[in-house]
């Protein structure tokens, strides 16, 4: 339940699933297991953000598990 410094990510708060079937944005500070960010950045479909509102611009969903589903 931490941020990474790994594949993609250097220590930002957010992480996109770049995957087609997901297209999420999950919050790294609110991490839950059900997230599978760790497989999400094994897989390479990893993409930092620093905001959220920026995630959603370029059309990722929230998380439901982290951030809560809605889109705002
Ligand atoms: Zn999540």
């Amino acid at each position: 339940m931490t941020r990474r410094h790994q594949g993609h990510m250097n220590g930002e708060q957010y992480l996109a699933n770049t995957s087609p079937s997901k297209r999420e944005v999950h919050d790294l500070d609110n991490e839950k297991t059900a997230c599978q960010i760790d497989e999400i950045i094994r897989a390479g479909h990893d993409k930092p953000y620093t905001s959220r509102q920026a995630a959603n611009r370029d059309g990722y969903d929230n998380c439901a598990h982290c951030i809560g589903g809605s889109t705002r």
